[in-house]
């Protein structure tokens, strides 16, 4: 008998390009949201962005609340619920990096209201995906809240942030690749449910993204184009399958764990984007796929070194010998890699200096 079923939440709008921060007003309609908005931004994003949409929402007698929020913490969450409380808001906006929409979304987890996402930095997949998080003490605490109602994606906006942070955001797509091979490993060792659109949909993300390296240069705004789509594609793709699967496997463990043990040293993506070269090795040995992920990176300016991601050689041992205990996901690492063995892969990869 057929018992299957299941919900697949995405985003109804997703509006990216030239100028389209001035459309945001229009999007809203097109939702047919009402009422008053909670902006959550952060301190730069706040003048790039957060005002001038604030001004179009004023220019039609709706004021929005504005928190600013400066790090991803347990307190800013509490911040945001009391302002949306206090504002009697009916929607909320992430506007900026990864923090206020990450902080956003599980407000909204808890509010139970709708929530768009206005990144101002291809920085990662959260923009668009379900998936948010925020430290909590030794570990994060995540949640799997609903996508966002809509993505306004402005390209020139998106253009002119930090160049790293653009890099970041393709590393964390060139991760797919891993993420996909860790997947399907599990769906065959542990009987994991696995997607075969989803896993194809987040590989030939990654691909197009390689595919267009070239085209991936600092201040284009043909590159943040190409970026979000990508970051927009692997977003569906966890959608479609309903687990970050799609998009975080060992690589992702990885970079959790630095997280934990370099607070602050290197960006998420491109911590993934090493993580991922490491792994690609564990899954293949020799054959070239850790070569042409590496490879990649280079070629848009991603970190593909300890050195360069400005963490010593120790931490990455330790966070790769580590990390499998962070959370109950079965990829390649199994019960956890003895410390020689993690030395070796990250030395064979050029991720640490042999000694
Ligand atoms: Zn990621």
């Amino acid at each position: 008998m057929f018992e299957k079923s299941a919900w697949i939440r995405l985003p109804r709008n997703v509006v990216v390009g030239h100028d389209v921060l001035s459309q945001t007003a229009a999007v809203v309609d097109d939702l047919h949201l009402s009422g008053r908005p909670l902006f959550v931004t952060s301190p730069t994003p706040r003048t790039l962005a957060a005002e001038p949409i604030a001004a179009a929402f004023e220019s039609r007698g709706i004021e929005p609340v504005i928190v600013t929020v400066e790090s991803a913490s347990f307190e800013a969450v509490e911040r945001v619920l009391e302002a949306a409380r206090e504002g009697d808001v009916s929607y909320l906006v992430g506007i900026g990096g990864g923090k206020p929409i990450d902080i956003a979304k599980m407000a909204t987890d808890e509010l139970g209201t709708a929530f768009l996402s206005v990144p101002t930095a291809a920085s990662h997949d959260g923009i668009v995906s379900n998936r948010g998080s925020v430290p909590d003490g030794n570990t994060r605490h995540s949640v799997a809240a609903e996508p966002p109602l809509a993505v306004i994606a402005d390209t020139g906006l998106l253009a002119n942030a930090p160049w790293e942070l653009t890099t970041a955001g393709c590393a964390d797509i060139i991760s797919n690749y891993t993420a996909v091979m860790d997947w399907r490993l599990a769906h065959r060792l542990k009987s994991v449910e696995y997607s075969e659109y989803a896993a194809a949909l987040a590989e030939m993300t990654a691909e197009i993204l390689v595919g267009n390296a070239d085209a991936i240069r600092p201040g284009l705004e043909e590159s943040a184009w190409i970026v979000t789509k990508a970051l927009v594609s692997s977003g569906v793709a966890m959608s479609i399958a309903g687990s970050s699967r799609p998009a975080s496997g060992a690589e992702h463990l990885f970079s959790h764990q630095l997280d934990r043990l370099a607070p602050g040293e290197a960006l998420h993506g491109h911590q993934v984007g090493v993580g991922s070269i490491m792994t690609a090795y564990l899954h293949d040995g020799d054959t070239g796929i850790w070569t042409a992920i590496r490879d990649a990176l280079e070629s848009i300016d991603a970190p593909t070194t300890a050195a360069e991601l400005g963490i010593d050689d120790d931490t990455i041992v330790e966070a790769l010998s580590t990390c499998h205990t962070i959370r109950d996901r079965y990829t390649i690492l199994g019960n956890g890699m003895d410390e020689t063995a993690a030395r070796a892969v990250a030395t064979r990869t050029g991720v640490i200096e042999s000694a």
